[in-house]
């Protein structure tokens, strides 16, 4: 399986890190997209295939937790993965996050740890342990 990627953050800098994170990581990846907000993520969620999301949380317009719970909220969009990356270090919001089956690394992150990340949240999804 090969993952399309979709890097949600409002640093343009941070995104081109995250993109090259994710392609020195060695996940097999069919196609990688942007998105400077969660307005933005969600509007290219719809039009387009998705199976991972990275997300920053702290954006303008739409910030990470509001987009999570909007894709949650959405019968069509509700499966897609989403690891959130970002430097948060509010415990309450980070359980937030990972009740709506977010995974979460902080920012900066290794390749290991976002393969790490994406592994964990598909076990779970496939009936595995956590
Ligand atoms: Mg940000």
């Amino acid at each position: 399986m090969a993952f399309s990627i979709l890097v949600v953050d409002d640093n343009r800098l941070m995104r081109g890190m995250v993109a090259r994170s994710v392609t020195l990581s060695g996940l097999p990846v069919s196609s990688l997209h942007e998105a400077g907000d969660g307005e933005q993520a969600l509007a290219l969620l719809r039009r387009q295939w998705v199976d991972l999301v990275l997300l920053d949380i702290n954006m303008p317009v739409m910030d990470g937790e509001t987009f999570l719970g909007q894709v949650r909220a959405d019968a069509r969009l509700r499966a897609t993965l989403v690891v959130v990356v970002s430097t948060e270090s509010s415990q309450p919001r980070i359980a937030r996050l990972k009740a709506l089956g977010a995974g979460f690394i902080h920012k900066p992150f290794t390749p290991e740890s976002l393969v790490k990340a994406v592994q964990d949240l598909m076990a779970i999804g496939s009936g595995g342990a956590p």
